[in-house]
């Protein structure tokens, strides 16, 4: 190893050892329990980052070390396609690549700030309409204004008042027409800038992927349905999740990683019904709710989707290769007065299914 990186590596471990930012530790030792921290011990963890970073001869910062567990533990699909992009393209993993990298949670996948620009621009053509239809008003007055000045004089001086009568209409309607043009004009722009708000909102509440619902949707449907009056008992959650996807796209490629996630939405919202919310949930991870739904009758419905999908053979389309078959398990809650709680116990669920063997739906019922 070279010197510069050896001293690098041993900055890192000075770092990890001495005063550990307990963010970082957070992040470093998988808390979740879900089984998806893929099961690396810590000081395993700690190796591997460290290696990435001391490969690319990356600082060890707290953003770098995020980077590289996330991209170690692949758990952040966009920012994993990227660098394995730019590594088989042959290019630098470099600060700048880290940088623009920021993890999924951090982006803005909704949009905001275009949502927010459109809403000034849209209240900026409003106050245009305003002030327009008010300068119209202002200008029949002087209209009218004048006109009885001129009714005062009109027995004095009857060709002059026809003829400053005459220059005043012809001022007036050639004033009400451009103020009728702008009116138009901010008309036009008003519509473009509603319906331009109109798909920013939908592709805010929407995954691109597979077009689902994504989980802000999900989680407004819930919010709504717990700030609703009424029994909240009456309807479940459930979390499914594909059964070794990461397999899949290791042995078939992202590509068609994404054509099974496609396929397992398709799937789900046919089989589910129009009744059920289906969204993507992150990931390969989608949730459900089944309003008005008694527990043993969503388990029913969910386990004969999943068992239609189990049936099925996959081929991936691109290079005619058999992928087999795919399972999901899932995760069933009743939704009592916490609607969190009940995501929890969903996932909760999810676990025990996977733990039990996968390719199940399991409802636990909450301890009283
Ligand atoms: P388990 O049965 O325990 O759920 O195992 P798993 O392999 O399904 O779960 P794991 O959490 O280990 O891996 C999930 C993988 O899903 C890792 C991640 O790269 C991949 N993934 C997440 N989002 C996408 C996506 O949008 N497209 C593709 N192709 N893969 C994704
Ligand atoms: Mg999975
Ligand atoms: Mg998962």
């Amino acid at each position: 190893m070279a010197p510069a990186s050896a001293s690098r590596l041993s900055r890192l471990s000075a770092w990890i050892g001495g005063t550990p930012d307990p963010r970082v530790m957070d992040m470093v030792i998988p808390a979740d329990g879900d089984g998806n921290g893929d099961g690396a011990a810590p000081t395993d963890l700690f190796a591997q980052i460290g290696a990435f970073l001391d490969r690319h001869a990356l600082e060890p910062t707290v953003e770098h070390f995020r980077i590289a567990r996330s991209f170690v533990l692949r758990d952040d699909d966009r920012l994993v396609r990227a660098i394995d992009h730019r590594l088989r393209d042959g290019g630098a993993i470099d600060a700048a690549l880290l940088a623009s990298l920021k993890p999924c949670a951090q982006a803005d996948p909704l949009g905001s700030r275009r949502i927010a620009e459109m809403a000034d621009a849209l209240a900026a053509r409003l106050a245009d309409t305003q002030s327009t239809v008010r300068q119209s008003h202002a200008s029949a007055r002087d209209y009218e204004q004048a006109l009885s000045v001129e009714a005062g004089t009109a027995g004095s001086d009857p060709d002059g008042t026809i003829k400053r009568l005459l220059a005043l209409t012809t001022r007036a309607i050639a004033r009400n027409r451009e103020l009728a043009d702008r009116l138009e004009e901010t008309h036009r722009e008003t519509n473009l800038l509603r319906s331009n708000l109109e798909d920013a909102r939908r592709a805010a509440d929407e995954d691109h992927l597979t077009g689902l619902p994504n989980r802000r949707c999900f989680d407004a449907r819930l919010d709504a349905l717990s700030a609703a009056a009424g029994n909240l008992d009456a309807h479940c959650v459930a979390l499914c999740d594909i059964d070794d996807f990461k397999a899949i796209n290791d042995r078939h490629g992202h590509d068609a990683g994404d054509r099974v996630l496609k396929l397992v939405a398709r799937h789900l919202t046919t089989e589910l019904g129009a009744s059920v919310l289906v969204a993507r949930h992150g990931g390969e991870e989608f949730a459900c709710l089944f309003e008005h739904c008694a527990p043993d009758a969503v388990l029913a419905s969910l386990d004969s989707a999943r068992a239609m999908l189990g049936e099925r053979i996959l081929v991936n389309q691109a290079t005619g290769e058999g992928i087999g078959r795919i399972t999901i398990s899932g995760g069933i809650a009743r939704i009592g007065d916490d609607t969190a709680a009940a995501m929890r116990a969903a996932d909760a669920a999810l676990y025990a299914a996977k733990r039990a063997g996968k390719n199940r739906m399991v409802f636990t019922a909450p301890s009283a």
